[in-house]
Formats: C-alpha cells, structure tokens, sequence
C-alpha cells in the first residue's frame, strides 16, 4: 500500500487536477493506494477571508460568488478534458455545499462572531470538495473508490483548530473499515473528530499530517507527498533562485526543517512516520520524473551535512530579567507552565544565566496575551521590583541552519557567524538543538533574504566569503577612475575571496543596470551608451527590497547636494554609503546627525575617507586617536590640491593667473577654477575635520577671507576668469617678493584655533611652519593636540587627483567588507 497525498498547488485547477488523477492512476497499476487530498490552492485563504468579513458585518455575497465561481469553472474544465465526467451530478452537490455554507455564514453575520467549531467546520470546506471532485473523476475512468470520512476515524486530541491524532485508536478505527483491495482510498486532508464527535482540523497546511497519520493507519510502505516543487532545497526556491535540490533526508533534518518554517511539510508530519519507520518522499506533481526528496532513517546525501535554511517571520522576543537575588529557576518553570496552560508555544528559548534572565520568542499573534499572562504571574514581582520591566523585542525572525552534526562543525559555525557580521546583520540571540541538528538565530526581520542568501551562498555555493554588491552614482573622474581600478583589480580581489558585484553604473541622467550578474566591467562604457533606463534614486530603494541583496554599497561619486540628500533613507533602506561627495556632510547639523542616527539604526556604515586630503588616510586616523582620548589643541592644514599646486608656483615667481592656467590644464582643479579660488571648498573640507572633532559647526560658520575682491563673483566663464585674473597677478607678485626676505612663504590654510572656530585663508608661513614645504598639489593637515604637542602629528601627500580620490573611495569599500 502507497500513501500519496496532494497539496492545493496540485489542485490548482482541472488541468492540475487530472494530472494528480493520472499519478494515482498509475500508482494503483502496481499496488493499492490511499489519496489524501487537500483544498485547491487558495480556497482555505479564501474561506478565512469570508469568515473575517461576516464577523466585520461586510457584505460577502460576491465572496461566496468569487468561490462558487472558481469550483463550477474547475468542474467545467475537467469536464471539458473528459467527458464521462458526471458534471451535473457533481455541480448539484457542490451548489447544495454552498447553500449549508451561505446559512453558516450567515449566522456568523448575525452573531458577529465565529467560534472555533465553526470555523473548523468552514475552512475545511475546499478538502472535502476535492475529494468529491477526484472520486468522480476515477469513477468516470472505471474505477472503485472508498472514501474515508476523517471525522469519523481520524481521533484527534487539542483545540479544534489545531489538533493532534491519536494513532493508536485511530489505527484500530481505520482497521474495522472494509476496504476491498481493488477500491482505490480517497481521505480529506487536514480534517479529524474529537471524543464528542465534532469536527477539528490539524493547523494550516495539515493534509501532511493527515497523509502520515494514514500511512501509519493502514501501515503503508512509503508515503508521497506530491507538491509543486522537485523535493527539498537546502531554501525555499521561491525566494532563493540557486537553491539545491536534497535526495535525501534523515527524519530529524526533516523535522527541524519543518518546526523551522519550511513549509513544504507541515511540521507534525515527520514524527509518525519516524516512528514507524516509513520513508517519506517528496515529488513534484508538475514534474513526475524528477526523483524527489527522500526521508528516512540514515540520509547519505553526500551534497553535504548541512541540509538546509529556514526562516520563520513575525517572531516576537520577550526578555526577562531580575533586579537583584531572585530565584531565577523558578521563575523560570513559572513562565514554562503558565505559557503551557495558555496553549502559547514558545518557539525558542534562551536563557542568559540560570540565574539572571531568560529570552524566550513566539509568535507575533500571541504578544498581548502572553504579555497580559506575565503580567498577571509576576505581579507581586513587577511590583516589588524583583523583575525589571518585561520587554519586548518586535520585529523578529528566525534562521535556522539544519543538518546532522552542524554544531559540531567549527568551521561552519565560524562562517555563519562572521558572514552575518560582515553584512551588519544584528544578532539578538542563538540557540543550538541539543540534538545537534540545528543552530537558530534571532534577527530582525528585514534581515531574512540577506541573511539567508549570505548564509546559503557560503555554505552550499562556495561563494567568495566577503561580497558586496556596488551602485556607482557619478561617472566623471573619480567615478570613471574607480571603475578602471576595479576591473583591474577584480582578480587579485577574488583570489582573496573578495567579491564586488558592480550592480549599477549611473550618472544624473541614467542607470545601466545588472543585478543578477554584475556589470561586465570590459565593456561598461558601450552598454552605459545604450541604456535608456532613467536614474531615479527612489528606484534603487525598491530594488534592493525585491533582490534581497546581500551587502548593497551606493558609491556617490558626484557632488550632488539631492544624491546627498537621499543618505539617511538610504542607510535606512539597508545600503551601506561610500561618498567622495561632500555635501552630505555639510549640510545643516540636523541632518549630520540624521545620518549618523540612520547608520546607527540600520546598522549600516557611512564612510566619507575622501571628503578630505583624497585617499589620506585622515578621518580614520582621527577618529581612531581621539578614540584613544587624544584631544585636538589646534589644527592648520593645506586642504586643497589645487591651491597647493598654485601657491607653490607663486613662490616659484610664476604669476597667479599663469599658476591657475597650468593647474587647470593639469587637471589640479575643478572645471572652473574659479570654485578653488572661492576658498568654499577648503571650508567646507574643515567643517568636515571640524565636525569629525565633535564641534557642533556650520558651513557659515567657517570665515573665508577670500582670495578674489567681490567684482570675481559675477564671472561664470572660466577663461573669462583666468583673464580677470591678470589684474591680481601683480599684488600677489610682488606679496611673495617682500615676504621672502624674511624667509617666509604664502599658503592658503584651513584653521581650527583653540576655541574652536574656523577660518580659511592666505597665510604668511616660515621655514619652521610644516606647511611651508608643501606645494605641487600635495596636501599637509598639522594636528596640534594633547599627544602630539609641541611637535604635531602630520599627514601629508598627494589630496587632489582622481587617481588618488578613487583609490581612497575604493578602500572605504573594502572597509564595508573585510
Ligand atoms: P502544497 O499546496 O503542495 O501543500 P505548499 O505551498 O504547502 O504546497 O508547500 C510547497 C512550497 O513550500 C513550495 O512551493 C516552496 O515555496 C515552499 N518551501 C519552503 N521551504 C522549502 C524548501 N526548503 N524546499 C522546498 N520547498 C520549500
Ligand atoms: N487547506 C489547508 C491549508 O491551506 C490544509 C493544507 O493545505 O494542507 O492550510
Ligand atoms: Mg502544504
């Protein structure tokens, strides 16, 4: 005897509905079988509805329509396809099922309520159609049916909407029935009768439950479960593309598998046919030919030990904790049998230290009433501040890994745990089976693709263990340079098993996109010509939600004041920011703050190395220092490469347009020069450093004394501006001259003095000043502090150029991944 049991997916409609019937056809060509069946899909969803909306008052007549509708089209159809079909006899039955259903309903409108009873009685209603349906699709092809009635023989034991058989009594039930061997067994799925003979069903996706309760029942040598996919994947193929099909699992795995969230067995299945010892297999109903899962007692799938991952969301976590000496154990079996007699199942429990606190998750559906239980146990605790306030932790979820021995397995366990730190995935707390069949995580639930495809891809892909998928923004220098960087290095990268993903290139106009594979590097400039999909930022938020994507880094590469804008919604969003732009952080001080609170929250990183001195590694450095309890005295930098490169060529008796000429030419500044000689950019470069010191500034409050009189202010062409640049030439000329006497040169710095304000400005500096030396585009920043006094501590080259601005955008990258 064969059990096969077919899920709603198999059901779906006729053409579905006859394939089953030819699988159960074929099947009793070699022996006797016994069909459990399920609802089509959707229908017990459906019926649940209908049941909310009557107790809501809401009209459901097109409701009751909508179903009746898709039964009689789902008769018609396999009438269609088969002729001996009993159509008419079939619809009578099925229109005199929804006159008892509408009265049923309406009596729910009435009261405004439905009780479990009923309710059990109504979302049963799609199985026991199905079996209406199938057993006059085999009579019609010639064959013999005994239908057993599940209320009847199945005895079940629980609350009426969630109950568990007996199989003992059941088995003797089922035993007194006549089934003659040539009848082919037709059971309704996830339907049973308690000691009073009422109807209760088993929980959502029950019909596994039932088919292995039956296998037991009628000591069948194997149990099918026929469903829409090829078996067990090491993850749910819905959400995770490259998932592996199992051949095989051991009992336990499937157990832990399915207690964990896969849903593709109902988690009561597995345990009656462990016990006696009949294989489980899983087979595709849309692809009989594909061999399957198996479930028994030794898997030997050699894939390898760790056999899947699982996820259950709408998790809750409630925290208790005592004050001072209390006796915790107590405590705790208190909350273990009051959380049992409130029928609330704890899912999974942590406890600190026996004697300190306990964490324990559950569904979110119960928070109120196990809050409203706790609080009514501990009283006297809450009161007499013997327990610290319960706390609830919202939003969680958990991940499972299962697989025989996987505690066991150091390096595995090491993988997981560093992945998900790399990703900034936060942990809230672990529990391993003591079996040793699973590790279970808790983390937020917006972390559950990421965190699942990171732990699958390094687990079952061999996937380069720190990765992270890129969004360039900004194309010009720096941007180009860092792409040609980053092709160039993508080898050397991955023998490191590093791997950047490029996933978006875009400038203000466009984005050429390619999430699944990555950007082909060799040839981004061809295929960026031909894109014509529009850059919106607003785009890359939703598309990081519906790619699950592991470890996504936006690059911003321009100086766009709406990109910088756009930050703290993106950190929020999951991405990780890497800007050379500037303008974020100098925006108002509410929003510095808004990104770093948003950073903070997400656990997120926000890495600017580049804002100042290009790749110099500072703002690193300065943090790392004051970290360490340094304290800043005072600061003189030169900040800006393009000034540097011009007043070093001053000193060289070259006239100040001709310098700016020659800066322009050799790329030093931006296109217009005009902005470097503004001093805005140096200013906005110290409020950077001055901000990163923990000074609450803003952009106005740094003092320019500028470089250009105010007639400057109103050139806007850039060859203009050189020209106009004649009339300084001989002031500054002969500035340098008289100065150098006294062995002194002009260098435009950015200060932050003792009190703390801010200024830039032309500075007259002798031989001892570290900043005399510096010219030719290079950058020095001096910082004079509580360590490094009286002789500062200094960091000086290359600050300007994008092959230097790149290579320091590209090692914040790096940053976010190792
Ligand atoms: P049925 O209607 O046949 O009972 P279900 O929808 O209940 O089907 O179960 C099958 C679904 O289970 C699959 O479509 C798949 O999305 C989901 N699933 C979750 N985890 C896994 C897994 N590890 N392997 C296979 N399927 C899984
Ligand atoms: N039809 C029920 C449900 O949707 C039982 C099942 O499909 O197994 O939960
Ligand atoms: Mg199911």
């Amino acid at each position: 005897m064969k059990i096969l049991k077919f899920g709603g997916t198999s059901l779906a409609n006729a053409t579905m509905f006859l394939r089953s019937s030819q699988i159960i056809q074929k099947s009793f060509e070699n022996e006797q079988v016994a069909v459990v069946l399920s609802a089509p899909e959707k229908i017990t969803n459906f019926l649940i509805n209908i049941i909310e909306n009557s107790i809501k008052k809401k009209s459901i007549s097109c409701e009751i329509y909508e179903i009746k509708k898709i039964f009689s089209e789902l008769i018609s159809n396999i009438h269609q396809k088969n002729n001996n079909f009993p159509h008419k006899l079939v619809t009578e039955i099925i229109e005199n099922k929804f006159l008892k259903l509408k009265r049923i309903f309406n009596g729910i409108n009435l009261l405004e309520q439905c009780p479990d009873n009923i309710r059990a009685k109504i979302i049963c209603y799609g199985e026991l159609l199905s079996v209406i349906i199938m057993e006059n699709i085999l009579k019609s092809n010639s064959h013999e049916v005994t239908i057993i009635n599940p209320k009847k023989n199945l005895l079940a034991t629980g609350g009426y909407l969630d109950s568990t058989i007996d199989i003992y009594i059941s088995t003797s039930r089922i035993h007194s029935i006549n089934i003659p061997k040539n009848h082919i067994i037709l059971m309704a799925g996830f339907i049973a009768g308690n000691k009073k003979n009422e109807l209760v069903v088993l929980g959502r996706n029950g019909s596994d439950y039932s088919a292995a309760i039956l296998s037991v029942c009628l000591k069948g040598k194997i149990c099918e479960i026929w469903t829409d996919v090829d078996g067990i994947y090491t993850c749910d193929p819905k959400y995770i593309k490259d998932a592996k099909l199992l051949k095989a699992l051991s009992y336990q795995e499937a157990i832990e598998l399915s207690y964990f969230g896969a849903n593709v067995l109902h988690p009561k299945t597995i345990a009656p046919l462990s016990e006696f010892k009949i294989p489980c297999l899983i087979k595709n109903t849309k692809n009989p030919s594909s061999h399957g899962t198996i479930i028994h007692k030794n898997s030997n799938d050699t894939v390898t030990s760790i056999k899947g991952i699982t996820h259950l969301n709408n998790i809750i976590m409630f925290c208790i904790e005592k004050y001072k000496e209390n006796n915790m154990i107590s405590i705790t079996s208190r909350i273990f049998s009051i959380m049992s007699l409130n029928k609330i199942e704890i899912i999974l429990v942590t406890q600190c230290s026996p004697e300190f606190s306990i964490n324990f998750c559950i569904s979110k559906n119960y928070m109120e009433k196990t809050f409203n239980v706790l609080k009514n146990e501990f009283h006297l605790e809450l009161k007499n501040k013997l327990l610290r306030p319960i706390k609830i932790i919202k939003n969680l979820a958990i991940l499972s890994i299962i697989g025989s021995g996987i505690t066991t397995q150091k390096n595995s366990f090491h993988k997981i745990f560093l992945k998900l730190s790399k990703i900034y995935i936060k942990i809230f707390s672990i529990s391993q089976e003591l079996s040793k069949n699973s590790i279970s995580i808790v983390i937020h639930n917006n972390h559950i693709l990421s965190g699942t495809k990171a732990i699958h891809d390094i687990l079952f892909k061999n996937r380069n263990f720190y990765s992270a998928e890129l969004f360039l923004i900004g194309i010009g220098g720096v941007g180009n340079t860092l792409l040609n960087q980053l092709q160039k290095q993508q080898y050397q990268l991955k023998s490191k098993n590093i791997n950047l993903k490029i996933c978006g290139i875009a400038n203000s106009k466009k984005i050429l996109k390619n999430v699944e594979n990555g950007i082909n590097l060799n040839n981004w400039k061809e295929s960026f010509s031909i894109t014509e999909e529009p850059f919106k930022i607003n785009d890359l938020i939703s598309l990081s939600k519906h790619n699950n994507l592991i470890n996504p880094i936006i690059v911003d590469c321009t100086s766009d004041q709406k990109i910088a804008d756009q930050y703290a919604k993106l950190l929020t969003s999951g991405f990780n920011i890497v800007a050379s732009n500037k303008k974020a952080n100098t925006s108002n001080m509410q929003y510095y703050k808004n990104i770093r609170s948003s950073a903070l929250h997400s656990n997120k990183k926000f890495l600017y190395e580049t804002n100042v001195g290009a790749g110099l590694p500072i703002i690193e450095n300065l943090k790392h220092l004051f970290y360490a309890g340094d304290k800043l005295i005072h600061f003189r930098g030169i900040l800006s490469g393009s000034l540097s490169f011009i007043f070093g060529k001053l000193e060289e008796n070259i006239l100040l347009s001709e310098a700016t000429k020659q800066a322009r030419e050799l790329g030093f500044t931006e296109p217009n020069p005009k902005d470097d000689l503004s001093g805005i950019d140096v200013a906005r470069k110290l409020l950077v450093l001055a901000r990163e010191i923990g000074l609450n500034l803003e952009l106005k409050d740094i003092k320019i004394n500028p470089i250009l009189p105010e007639k400057f202010n109103h050139i806007s062409n850039s060859n203009d501006f050189i020209t106009q640049l004649q009339d300084l030439d001989q002031v500054f000329y002969d500035r340098i001259k008289k100065i150098a006497k006294n062995g002194k040169t002009l260098r435009f710095v950015g200060i932050i003095n003792k009190q703390g304000s801010c200024e830039v400005k032309i500075d007259e500096v002798n031989k001892q000043d570290p900043l005399y030396e510096i010219k030719n585009g290079e950058n020095a920043l001096a910082f004079y502090s509580k360590y490094y006094n009286p002789i500062p501590l200094v960091l000086r080259g290359y600050g300007a150029g994008k092959v230097v601005t790149a290579a320091g955008v590209f090692s914040d990258i790096l940053r976010i991944l190792l």
